[in-house]
């Protein structure tokens, strides 16, 4: 063969379509599924001994049978090569950010990337991505279409295909009643292996997505929630503002006031009155699950996002019962959480000090801080605050100079390429730009206080991975995740006679917030801190009820 021939793949030699597959099977087997294989060892028990190694055998087996059965289907002509080609381009960008983020692609990370806006995704882009699809993807996929396919008549190739599937099928028959007993222990145990099979999983989940998305007839009528919500305020009293910041992808072990070695929060721990909650746990480990069940009455445990987008939330009781609700937005919105209340989206605001190309430091969120305040006797308001927070993997985008104190700081989009080191100073740079805003917040409540009671709750959506055992950023699935994506920080405020007014124990509530705590509780506590009365009311999950006089 000539340099020429090899460089365009010219004469290349012919291929059955079964020969075809089973390549393709092989060569995605072999390199695109090295997170499956980590997941699978990480999950056996060291050293291994013949069971262990059986269970390794039987699931690359099971892996070969399962993606040869998945694309057979595909085997005709003028169908065989595109399907391939499509089966090579997703499994390629799949393993780039399995192996890089130590995630896996199920349908709630693709509804989070749908979710993310254009900023926020091109950050995850990188150069290293597009090497890498190029060489794992767009060059394999290339050799596929300049093979020669060679098909014999539509009878014999439906043969030879049954053939196939059916030597797959019975092999996997036969593994599993051999290794039923080891085989189902382990698989019973390790069920989250499977998100990581390459790439028929996130096939699978970009399938389920589409489902989602395409029009199911009339919604089900909204379901409203606490009918018989009223304020009980009395008429002569301060009014009230209650600030929930919902923060984003803070981590609670990486915060100096829950005991991290280096003092992040310098500001907010020289506040003798704030309240730190060091054992608070996040309802989801993204944005899209965290936001809306934070304001939803439905607990972790039965939340499902279309549950709670078939019902009213917290913003919308407090609304009904007179309470404005102001959203101000720095992230990629509400997640559907604020739909009928409304929201203020300072994400693309140009001023000069606090934005730059294109996004904005959170301190944007307290702009004309004095607007959002309430002024006649008896009211009051509910504010949220959406921060960007410690958002990654562009962690150095999220704070100013001011507040780089950890050097060197990882300064590109593409993390793995920074040492660990600077990936976590870039990333505790974040929360002290975080503790710097919230104190900023506080001064700004405080100033206020003698015409204006508050009560300030940061809460953050979901933690983050920072490469502990080689996984990074957020949104594994809740059985999955590590402690560091579920595990935030939360904090409470109160203004100097806010705990008179809602005839709290400041004291009692303090020593009450050693004990753990979770996104479960914030709907009912801000219910009560707005002196909100309802039957849908649970004091059990109020953090405050318990130190509440009379
Ligand atoms: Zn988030």
């Amino acid at each position: 063969m000539k340099l020429r021939e090899i460089l365009t793949l010219r004469n290349l030699p012919a291929l059955s379509p079964n020969q075809l597959l089973l390549l393709t099977v092989a060569y995605l087997a072999l390199t695109q599924n090295l997170s499956l294989f980590s997941a699978i060892l990480n999950s056996l028990p060291r050293p291994m001994g013949g069971q262990e190694w059986r269970i390794l055998a039987s699931t690359v087996f099971a892996l070969v049978a399962l993606l040869t059965t998945a694309m057979a289907g595909f085997c005709l002509p003028r169908v065989q090569k595109p399907a391939l080609v499509v089966f090579v381009l997703v499994a390629a960008t799949s393993s780039y950010f399995m192996r890089s983020f130590g995630t896996v692609i199920d349908k709630g990370m693709i509804a989070n990337a749908l979710n993310t806006n254009i900023g926020e995704a091109s950050d995850l882009l990188s150069i290293d991505f597009f090497m890498h699809v190029l060489l794992f993807g767009a060059l394999p996929a290339w050799i596929i279409t300049r093979v020669p396919l060679r098909f014999a008549r539509f009878s014999i190739e439906l043969r030879r295909r049954l053939a196939l599937v059916g030597i797959m099928l019975g092999g996997l028959i036969i593994i599993l009643f051999s290794q039923y007993n080891a085989l189902s222990f382990w698989g019973r145990q390790n069920r989250e292996v499977r998100l990581y099979v390459n790439p028929t999983a996130p096939m699978y989940a970009l399938k389920e997505m589409v489902a989602d998305l395409l029009p199911k007839g009339p919604p089900p009528p909204l379901l409203i929630v606490a009918p018989d919500a009223v304020r009980q305020g009395s008429a002569d009293a301060k009014p009230l503002l209650v600030v929930l910041v919902v923060g984003e992808t803070g981590r609670a072990a990486n915060f100096g006031i829950n005991g991290y070695e280096r003092n992040t929060t310098p500001r907010l721990s020289a506040i003798p009155e704030l309240i730190n909650y060091p054992d608070f746990e996040s309802c989801g480990t993204a944005t899209l699950e965290s936001v809306p069940c934070i304001f939803s009455r439905l607990n972790q445990s039965d939340f499902s996002r279309k549950k709670a987008g078939a019902e009213e939330n917290l913003l919308d009781i407090v609304k009904r019962t007179g309470v404005p609700v102001i959203w101000r937005d720095n992230n990629a919105g509400c997640m559907g959480a604020c739909v009928r209340t409304g929201m203020i989206s300072l994400e693309f605001e140009k001023d000069p000090v606090l934005c730059a190309d294109g996004e904005c430091h959170d301190n944007i969120l307290l702009k004309d801080f004095n607007t959002v305040l309430p002024q006649s006797a008896g009211s009051a308001t509910f504010l949220v605050l959406h921060q960007k927070g410690s958002h990654g993997p562009a962690y150095f985008k999220r704070y100013p100079e001011s507040a780089r104190h950890f050097t060197p700081d990882c300064r590109i989009e593409s993390v793995q390429r920074c040492t660990r080191e600077e990936v976590i100073n870039a990333y505790d740079n974040t929360i002290v730009y975080t503790d710097s805003m919230l104190a900023d917040l506080i001064e700004q409540l405080r100033s206020h206080q003698d015409s204006v009671n508050s009560v300030m709750i940061y809460v953050s959506d979901h933690g983050e991975s920072l490469g502990e055992n080689g996984i990074f950023l957020h949104g594994l699935p809740r059985g999955l995740a590590p402690d560091e994506q579920t595990h935030v920080p939360m904090m409470a405020w109160f203004s100097a006679q806010a705990p008179a007014a809602l005839n709290l124990d400041l004291a009692c509530v303090k020593a009450a917030s050693i004990k753990s705590g979770s996104h479960d509780n914030l709907f009912d506590s801000i219910l009560n801190l707005l002196s909100i009365r309802t039957a849908a009311y649970k004091p059990a999950q109020d953090l405050f009820a318990a130190c509440q006089k009379n």
